[in-house]
Order: C-alpha cells, then sequence, then structure tokens
C-alpha cells in the first residue's frame, strides 16, 4: 500500500521538536527524496484506486547557529542571501532582474533536492523574486497571454547541479564539525545585496562593487558616500569599511530561516471541525480581513466550495507549512482556488533540452508572514507558487538553468484578460 515506505523510512527527517536528543550532527539540509519518489516502481501495487503521492512540506525555523546555512553544507534555507551551490558562474545580466521594472530580484529560498543521477548528485532549486505587487501583477496577466519561451517574469526558478566530483565542493560529505570548507571562493558579490555578481565597481574607490547601478546608490545613500573617502585615504584597511560577504544589511533581504523537511501528516479526523481549519488558513498574515471573509462567503457558496475545503484539510495538518514537495509523476499542485489554475497547453517545455516540464513543489502564502510582509493593499500576495520543472534535470552548459513558476493570485487580483 505504501509503495515509497521504505526509502524515506531511511531518509533522517529533521524534527520541528528540539526536546529530541539525537546522536547524529545537525543536518538542516536533508535532501527530499525527488530521485526514490520519481524512480519508485509499483510491482506490488494492486489496488484499483489511484494512490495518493507522498507530500513533503516545509516549515521554517530560525538558523540553530551561524554557518549552518553556507553553500558546502548544501542548506535548504529561506531570506536572508542565497547560498549558491556553483559559486562562480551566477546567474547574470537580465537574468538576474525582474522582467518588467528591470531592478535586481531578491532571493526568496532554495531547496537541496538531488535526484541520484551522476550529472546531479547535488541539485539546488533556488527562487527568486521582484519584492513589488505592482511587478506580479503585470507576470501574472503576462502568464495568461504568455507565448512559450518569453522570459520577462518577476518570479525567476533556477536549477543548478554538480556531479559528485567538482570543482567546488569535496566529494566526501560533510562533517559537520567545522572541518568543512569549500574547494574554491566564490564570485565577487554585490557589496549592497550580497546576492548577485558585482561587476560594477565604485569608481572613486575602485573596491565596492555592485550588481546593479541601482545598488551601488542605495549603498552610496546608506552611507558609503562617506566610507568611500576614508578607503580611498587608507590604504590598508579599505575591507574594513565594506560589510563582509554574507553579511548584508537585514534591510535588504527578507529575514533568514533554514528549511525543514517533514512528511505531510496522514488525514487528521480533528481537522473536520471545519471552523478551526478556517481559521487556519486564514492567519496568513495574522488575522483575517474582510476582503479574505469576503472571498471566502462568496467562494463557499459555489461550486469552487470543494476544492476550498480540500485545501483548508491539507493545509490544517500543518498550518505552517511554507512549501509543498512531491517529484512523484503523479504528483499535482494543492490548488486553493479553481480559478487561475493553468491547463497543460499553459506549461511550456524545457527551453534547453525541449522536453516536458514536471509538478516539482509549491510555495504557500505563509512564508509571507515569516518574511513580515504586510498585509497592505500593495503589500506583495499569492494564493500559491507552483514550480515546474525539466523532468530529466537536464544538464546542459548553462550552470543556472531557468525553470517555470506558475503563480495563482487571490480572485480579487487575478487580472485575467
Ligand atoms: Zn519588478
Ligand atoms: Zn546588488
Ligand atoms: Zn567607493
Ligand atoms: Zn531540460
Amino acid at each position: 500500500m505504501e509503495p515509497n515506505a521504505d526509502k524515506l523510512r531511511g531518509l533522517r527527517i529533521t524534527s520541528l521538536d528540539d526536546e529530541e536528543e539525537d546522536d547524529e550532527p545537525e543536518l538542516p539540509h536533508e535532501p527530499l527524496p525527488a530521485a526514490a519518489a520519481a524512480a519508485e516502481d509499483y510491482e506490488d501495487y494492486d489496488d484499483d484506486e489511484e494512490e495518493e503521492p507522498e507530500v513533503m512540506i516545509g516549515l521554517l525555523e530560525e538558523p540553530k547557529r551561524p554557518g549552518l546555512l553556507l553553500r558546502h553544507l548544501f542548506p535548504s534555507k529561506a531570506g536572508g542571501i542565497p547560498a549558491w551551490l556553483d559559486p562562480v558562474n551566477l546567474p547574470s545580466g537580465n537574468s538576474s532582474c525582474c522582467g518588467f521594472c528591470g531592478e535586481p530580484l531578491q532571493f526568496v529560498l532554495q531547496i537541496y533536492a538531488p535526484i541520484g543521477d551522476a550529472a546531479a548528485f547535488h541539485r539546488t532549486l533556488f527562487v527568486f523574486m521582484c519584492p513589488s505587487m505592482a511587478c506580479l501583477h503585470r507576470d501574472q496577466h503576462e502568464q495568461w497571454t504568455r507565448k512559450q519561451g518569453n522570459p520577462c517574469r518577476s518570479v525567476k526558478i533556477f536549477r543548478c547541479q554538480l556531479p559528485r566530483s567538482n570543482a567546488f565542493y569535496s566529494s566526501e560529505p560533510p562533517k559537520h564539525n567545522n572541518s568543512d570548507k569549500p574547494l574554491c571562493a566564490e564570485a565577487a558579490l554585490c557589496h549592497w545585496c550580497g546576492t548577485w555578481k558585482g561587476d560594477k565597481i565604485c569608481g572613486s574607490c575602485k573596491k565596492s562593487r555592485y550588481c546593479s547601478e541601482k545598488h551601488q546608490a542605495m549603498h552610496w545613500r546608506s552611507g558609503h558616500k562617506n566610507d568611500c573617502l576614508q578607503i580611498i585615504n587608507s590604504s590598508e584597511a579599505s575591507s574594513s569599511v565594506l560589510p563582509a560577504v554574507g553579511k548584508v544589511p537585514a534591510r535588504t533581504s527578507w529575514p533568514e530561516y533554514q528549511i525543514t523537511i517533514d512528511h505531510e501528516a496522514a488525514s487528521d479526523s480533528d481537522s473536520n471541525d471545519e471552523s478551526k481549519s478556517k481559521s487556519l488558513v486564514m492567519q496568513k498574515h495574522g488575522k483575517p480581513d474582510d476582503l479574505m471573509q469576503s472571498w471566502m462567503d462568496q467562494f463557499e457558496a459555489d461550486a469552487d466550495n470543494q476544492c476550498w475545503a480540500y485545501f483548508q484539510e491539507r493545509i490544517s495538518r500543518a498550518p505552517q507549512q511554507v512549501l509543498r514537495y512531491c517529484r512523484e509523476s503523479n504528483a499535482k499542485p494543492l490548488w486553493a482556488l479553481s480559478a487561475g489554475r493553468p491547463s497543460s497547453a499553459d506549461i511550456p517545455s524545457c527551453p534547453y533540452c525541449k522536453g516536458p516540464l514536471c509538478y516539482e513543489f509549491q510555495i504557500m502564502p505563509q512564508l509571507l508572514y515569516f518574511f513580515g510582509v504586510k498585509n497592505e493593499p500593495d503589500s506583495l500576495d499569492w494564493a500559491t507558487i507552483v514550480v515546474y520543472t525539466c523532468q530529466g534535470s537536464c544538464d546542459q552548459n548553462i550552470s543556472y538553468k531557468e525553470e517555470f513558476a506558475w503563480v495563482q493570485l487571490y480572485p480579487t487580483t487575478i487580472t485575467r484578460p
């Protein structure tokens, strides 16, 4: 009945319960069971009913200690700055910018999801987005009119993978005893966002680096104007004035968390208490607002009732979930609404290998709460962001391959033409 149970049992899932004593070192970056799940053979499968694939859910925790979320420990994390898997060949140029306002994208989260393939021994998916809701509206509009291959997006997903033997990391797993180190230095990053390559250099001090003119201007206004002179005047101590890599001012990024992966609990009869599960879903931004209530009322009156009730039941099993992951071939995203879902024709093929894309994970709106995004009319908001990735996880020359995100907004904000 549970074809995946054996493989999944082999995985160590980080428990949210701190009280539990554990002999093993802390592993916040447990790989997701993509390969195990996808390659599963249903030989003993004698049930006519379609078995529901097991979903892994992502929960957020404050990082347990500094240094736990660095790239050579292969973390899954949200907020802060990315822990680039390939630290040298980063996405740059238009790839790193919002397709609408042109500003550098902000790091949302990354998940470590190797698939057991030789070329993808390490595999991490990165999510970036423009923090502007106006851009997300334009992205949403484009989503419905877009022809395949149109790269104009305010949400971008990158897939990076490496073989076990590579130039950046030891082929042996991290020991988690402070002896772990990456094998080579990373590309020089922007001193303002700490996220993208710092290809532009301050013309005066020739030290401070930026990904964009915007970040140079922001750094200048926030103090580099004074520091720059200091750097010019002092011959040696130049770097002490510039923030160290990985120490980016919190105001330029969302708060940092580690993502712990857990199995979704089986259906819980307690969650049949409808008013209880409803209130859990509505805590997205702290408390329900009138708008949310009104669309819910309207919603419950129509045929979408079933979709919504199912969504509530699934979310109520772990109301804090920010991510749902399942790469099995019969996995489906969990939609809150029946409106605003893509048809199969809306999902493009892989621009690199031309093969099909398949659903891999989705981001839930609870993330906005953890990021401290306010519940105001122009604030960033979504019902879900569903990520489709190359089924073959193809391995072309480019290090960061762009995958496809489908954004579902709430009904009041859907702008279908
Ligand atoms: Zn934008
Ligand atoms: Zn920057
Ligand atoms: Zn300068
Ligand atoms: Zn592909």
